[in-house]
């Protein structure tokens, strides 16, 4: 076994297999792959090997696409089968709003150029003749989608990965790691050292114990899963063409030919946890006890739409561990807060994404940035709210309901509420209706006494929508309260404070005292990497606000760039500071009355920063905010927070002060074209595509992205951010909805949503720059459906800033 190595992964399933095979295809020499027991040991080795496009995210299904490409082209290239084979797959759907998620796959994969389309029931039964389609109301069908054997696709990477000069070590167990100075990484093996410089954790079900070993907590438990192979079916065994494979969410099961026969899989409603505390390090390809009543439902189900499984026996049924996140996706990546450490791990569809992750993330590891948007599995998507016991109760909610529908405006109760404001208690007197994000609980929107305090899930318009309305315009009109103590906020420090932020920024850093400055970093090619505010205290002191989700990687892409010598300091302050916005006309008048100091308009100008008394506490505020009104945003210290908002409600008592949430925040700021990151601020643009253009100073001194920005302006800005004013009257847009114009897509939609105080249907969305000029007509798919758009200048709202800067 080599004892140096530039990458080791450890795990020998499908998942660490695929990364080893990619980075050695793609050039890197050394890299050794550690396995406790034979390759697929874990989960793998009893996948049922399902593998589709499908998945809700617009990445994620990018990610499934070139899994299938590559387990395509696996046997040519390794002489070693994967498989595959190419069967189909239906969708099915027997209620509305299920019609309406399949909508939105139908107009997402469209974006993706997928072959995808709606089929009939009858249809449906012509393709799979053993269903039975009573009662299901439409379906979508991908010819393109199969299965593979897990194990076979899995040898031929290995296969692949020692062609490519990859070293695999079977039965050798990591038993510990540890980081030097150096940065280098000793990965401890039974067999001896190996010093390398990346570490991938594909330990799979192991690889929380993996990451305990380097000091990380990560959400993942194991779930017995189940899936039945019948006997053999003659129906089945005198096909000569592959039956489809069928996934019916709302009967939450599967169906898929194996051979001459079929097999069930299922979610059932009482998902069992397997080995709670940890997974045993001697369990090796064993099956579980399978508990055929826990499953029974699932069964009957399953004969419901399949008779012929009501006629046939049982050949064996196979109950495995898979693990499970807190929503169910894995977790890839960067792990925070330390550098060239990956995670690979978290798979409950792991065959699925096995092919496509090892690409991407063996590019990640290489190149230092991803070739796509990873952030819907990023590791540090998850706070540190999320450990061992959060993630047991959101499993027990997620597992059984995996295949329900999915809703953009959903927000489950388990776990919750988690992580408070300090108010959280006055806002839900005030009636809020809350979501949780990132761990907070965040007043989505509060409706009046007698109201239902909760929103129906739907893609489209909710029970919301006219309280959201009213929160919209009574920020227009006088004057409300936004909590965002969620934001995550850093103090930089020290004499290299400056130079150093100016590095990390496109933008200038300020160079008067109070004076803000909205700063993206940028990756190395020049794309957004996180959306910034700084705020300069003094010379040697930046108070520096990113978006509350992105904390965990923001500060990483911090931490991992901040010099070693001391003359930079971080501190994080997002737990010591909240933050409630006071919007509308009338908020200066409310702030002066408690305020001890001069908030007047030419004192306190637009976008600068003072500490100011509010009451007792001492604040530092800042005039600006995310909605387009005069605002101001109060960073305070936490402890304080009922004091002050206590101050705020009375003093705004005569102002008739209101409560706004964070869908009114999100409707208003479409209106003001401000970019929301991870919708219009992602690994795929750069700030020259948008309205913040003129936050790249590229006269400054070398920054983070330099090259890359200069590049892309060298090469021509290849699409051009746009907000479109859509014909829609019940749904509105939410992201991922193709542009089209005269039936061909030029582009796609960011996020959208209804701007009330525009009256308006909004998107934002990037197409090719010749169709970016205000006045051009085009179409915006929702739902499946084309509905007339038309580019106009940006913003819709205040397009002369005049409210904010009155
Ligand atoms: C019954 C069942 C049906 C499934 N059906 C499907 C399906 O149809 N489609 C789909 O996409 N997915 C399916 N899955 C899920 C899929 O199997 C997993 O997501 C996938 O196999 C995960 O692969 P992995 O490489 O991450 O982990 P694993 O397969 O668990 O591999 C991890 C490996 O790491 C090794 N290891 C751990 N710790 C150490 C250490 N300290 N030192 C050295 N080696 C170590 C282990 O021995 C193991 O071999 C199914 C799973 C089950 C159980």
């Amino acid at each position: 076994m080599k004892t140096n190595a530039r990458a080791v992964i450890i795990g020998g399933g499908a998942i660490g297999v695929s990364v080893a095979y990619h980075l050695a295809k793609y050039g890197w020499k050394d890299v050794v792959l550690v396995e406790k027991h034979e390759l697929t040991s874990g989960s793998t080795w009893m996948a049922a090997g399902n593998v589709s496009f499908y998945h809700p995210s617009f990445y994620c299904t990018q990610v499934n696409m070139k899994s299938i490409e590559i387990f395509k082209q696996l046997e040519k290239e390794t002489g070693q089968p994967s498989g595959w084979h190419t069967t189909g797959s239906i969708r099915t759907a027997d209620n509305p709003g299920r019609m309406d998620e399949l909508g939105y796959y139908y107009s997402m994969n469209r974006c993706l150029g997928l072959d995808v389309s709606f089929v009939t029931p009858k249809e449906m039964g012509e393709l799979h003749p053993l269903m039975n389609t009573d009662g299901l109301l439409g379906g979508l069908y991908w010819p393109d989608d199969g299965d593979v054997d897990p194990n076979s696709m899995t040898q031929a990477m290995a296969k692949g990965a020692r062609k490519y000069g990859a070293e695999l070590n079977l039965h050798t167990m990591v038993t510990g790691i540890e980081q030097k100075k150096s940065d280098e990484w000793i990965v401890k093996t039974d067999k001896g050292d190996i010093t390398c410089e990346y570490v991938v954790n594909a330990a799979g079900l192991w690889a929380p114990e993996v990451s305990k070993m380097v000091g990380i907590e990560i959400p993942s438990i194991a779930i017995a899963h189940t899936h039945i192979l019948y006997e053999t079916i003659n129906a089945v065994e005198k096909r000569d063409t592959m039956l489809p494979l069928v996934r019916d969410p709302d009967k939450s099961v599967y169906l898929r030919q194996e051979m001459d026969s079929l097999i069930l899989g299922m979610y059932e409603a009482n998902g069992q946890q397997w080995k709670k505390s940890g997974v045993p390090w001697d369990y090796a390809q064993e099956e579980l006890n399978p508990d055929i009543d826990n499953i029974a439902e699932c069964i009957e189900a399953g004969m419901e739409r399949f008779p012929v499984l009501g006629d046939t026996g049982f050949k064996h049924v196979t109950a495995g561990p898979i693990t499970y996140t807190p929503n169910g996706d894995p977790l890839v990546g960067p792990a925070a807060p330390l550098r060239n450490f990956f995670q690979a791990c978290g798979y409950s569809f792991g065959i699925t994404q096995a092919g496509g992750i090892g690409h991407y993330l063996a590019g990640w590891i290489m190149n230092g940035e991803p070739e796509i948007d990873l952030w819907h599995v990023d590791s540090r998507r998850f706070g540190s709210h999320a450990n061992w016991a959060y993630n047991h109760e959101k499993i027990a909610d997620i597992y059984p309901r995996l295949y329900s529908t999915f809703f953009p405006n959903e927000f489950r109760d388990a776990a919750r509420p988690n992580r408070t404001s300090p108010i959280y208690e006055y806002q839900k007197k005030a009636n809020a209706v809350f979501g949780d994000y990132y761990g907070w609980e965040c007043p989505n929107y509060f409706p009046p006494e007698g109201e239902d305090l909760y929103e129906t899930p739907s893609w489209r318009r909710s029970n919301a929508f006219k309280h959201v309305g009213n929160e919209c315009r009574h920020a227009m009109n006088k004057v409300g309260i936004i909590d965002l103590t969620r934001f995550a906020k850093t103090r930089i420090s020290g004499e290299g404070a400056k130079a150093w932020l100016n590095n990390m920024t496109c933008q200038k850093v300020p160079e008067k005292d109070g004076q803000i400055a909205l700063s993206p970093m940028l990756d190395h090619n020049g794309n957004f990497k996180s959306d910034m505010t700084i705020t300069r205290v003094n010379e040697e002191e930046f108070f520096c606000v990113t978006a509350s989700v992105g904390k965990k990687h923001d500060q990483h892409w911090m931490l991992t760039n901040l010099p070693t010598d001391g003359s930079v300091l971080m501190d994080d302050l997002t737990y010591k500071m909240g933050c409630l916005v006071l919007v509308g006309p009338d908020s200066r008048k409310v702030l002066e009355k408690i305020v001890y100091g001069d908030v007047g308009k030419d004192t306190f100008k637009f976008s600068t920063s003072q500490e100011i008394y509010v009451g007792r506490a001492k604040c530092r505020i800042n005039r600006m905010n995310y909605v387009g009104e005069l605002g101001f945003e109060i960073f305070h210290p936490i402890e304080q927070q009922i004091s002050i908002y206590n101050s705020l409600m009375e003093a705004g008592k005569e102002f008739d002060i209101k409560l706004i949430g964070m869908h009114a925040m999100d409707s208003m700021r479409l209106e003001k074209g401000y970019l929301a990151w991870k919708s219009e601020m992602n690994v795929h643009h750069t700030p020259l595509e948008t309205n913040v253009a003129w936050t790249v100073k590229l006269d400054k001194d070398d920054f983070i992205g330099k090259q890359g920005v200069k590049k892309r302006k060298e090469e021509g800005i290849p699409l051009k951010l746009v907000c479109l004013v859509v014909e829609a009257t019940d749904s509105d847009p939410w992201g991922y909805n193709p542009i089209l114009k005269d039936g061909e897509r030029i582009g796609m939609t960011s996020s959208g949503g209804y701007g009330h105080r525009v009256e308006k249907s909004i998107a934002l969305g990037y197409v090719s720059p010749e169709f970016a000029k205000a006045g051009t007509k085009m179409d915006v798919e929702i739902l499946g459906r084309a509905r007339s758009a038309e580019v106009v200048t940006m913003p819709l709202y205040d397009p002369e800033n005049e409210k904010m800067k009155s």
